[in-house]
């Protein structure tokens, strides 16, 4: 087999260095492309002896040139305290490095993928949520930096393709959870994890009763591979997460039930426009991708912990 030169942006972060990892594994030469915003070499350190891989240091949001084979396009930090920590950068991430791995996927003759997000579907109104629900989303709210920039990012990526016959891949990834989160991330999983193990409070934000469905991160890098894999002709979006569906006091009772902490639950103010349910259709990625989720919640957040009991 020839080996594919292969471009990662946010290749540092948590699901990108997977990703790299896994590249690397079926024998191709993989660049990762990291500001180190919120990804850390410390998760791709262990790759390091390979020759057939490289670490850049490039901000997507300005312009960046490379003979490559296929471009998977994850630079955009995906934590709310982060990403509305600088919202004019996140819009820029999203936008201009799409603008940017999108000339580049058309210069060079590239495949690109791009890992957009269930947040398209914003606080929705259809549930379970499948790729033809345009969603329910706020444009001028804390959250629209990061959702209206992935929203943005798809229309520049159906636009190259179809004027400019770019071969792209739209995935829209559910929330997903595994090793190499950073302990400060603030999203959920690792928080409540964090905080578990340190036998502190417990925070939830609202009332607990909004639910998520949870995806490892094995199970993602999977169909994010497989979906690469599709004719040229198919673009997607295709919707890729675990259906299990959870309320966030589940989650909290199930990670302090694992851990046998002696965390107590506590109760702060819901953050605006969180959306209160989130579950997808996975119909699509079935029948196209020939992929569904293998591994359970609880399985998942066991091999969680054991990382982070390594890390704090
Ligand atoms: P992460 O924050 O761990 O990783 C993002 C990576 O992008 C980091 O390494 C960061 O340093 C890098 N980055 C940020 N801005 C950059 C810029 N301007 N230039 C170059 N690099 C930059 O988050 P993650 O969970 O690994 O998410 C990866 C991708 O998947 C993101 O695009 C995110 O929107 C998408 N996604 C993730 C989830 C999830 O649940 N984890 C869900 C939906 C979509
Ligand atoms: N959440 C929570 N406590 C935390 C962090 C998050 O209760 O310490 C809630 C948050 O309000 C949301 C859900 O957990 O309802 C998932 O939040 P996350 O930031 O992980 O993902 P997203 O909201 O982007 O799906």
């Amino acid at each position: 087999m020839q080996k594919k030169k292969i471009l990662v942006t946010g290749g540092a972060g948590f699901i990108g260095s997977h990703l790299c990892e896994r590249l690397l594994k079926e024998g191709n030469e993989v660049i990762s492309l990291d500001n180190y915003f919120t990804g850390s070499k410390d998760n791709v350190i262990h790759l390091l002896d390979n020759p057939y891989f490289e670490l850049i240091r490039h901000d997507v949001s300005n312009p960046f040139f490379i003979e490559i084979d296929e471009i998977y396009n994850l630079a955009c930090p995906a934590s709310p305290i982060h990403y509305q920590h600088d919202a004019i950068q996140t819009v820029k991430t999203s936008v201009m490095g799409a603008i940017n791995m999108l000339g580049l996927a058309k210069r060079v003759n590239a495949k690109v993928l791009q890992a957009s997000t269930s947040e398209v579907y914003g606080d929705p109104f259809v549930h379970p949520q499948v790729e033809s629900y345009w969603g329910n989303v706020n444009p001028i709210g804390i959250r629209s930096c990061y959702d209206e920039g992935k929203r943005c990012a798809e229309t520049l990526f159906m636009d190259y393709h179809r004027q400019n016959k770019v071969k792209i891949k739209i995935i829209r990834i559910f929330n997903t959870y595994g090793p190499n989160m950073n302990p400060n991330d603030g999203r959920v999983v690792s928080n409540f994890i964090v905080q578990a193990l340190k036998n502190e409070n417990i925070t939830i934000f609202g009332d607990g009763t909004q639910t998520r469905s949870f995806q490892y991160v094995d199970d993602l890098v999977e169909g994010m591979v497989r979906m690469m894999a599709t004719d040229d002709s198919f673009t997607g979006p295709v919707n890729i997460g675990n259906v299990h569906e959870f309320t966030m006091l589940e989650l909290a009772n199930q990670i302090i039930d694992i851990i046998g902490s002696k965390s107590k639950i506590v109760f702060n103010p819901l953050p605006s426009d969180d959306p209160k349910q989130r579950k997808p259709n996975i119909n699509l990625a079935k029948e196209k991708l020939g992929w569904e989720p293998k591994v359970q919640l609880r399985e998942g957040l066991v091999k969680t912990i054991q990382y982070f009991e390594k890390i704090i």
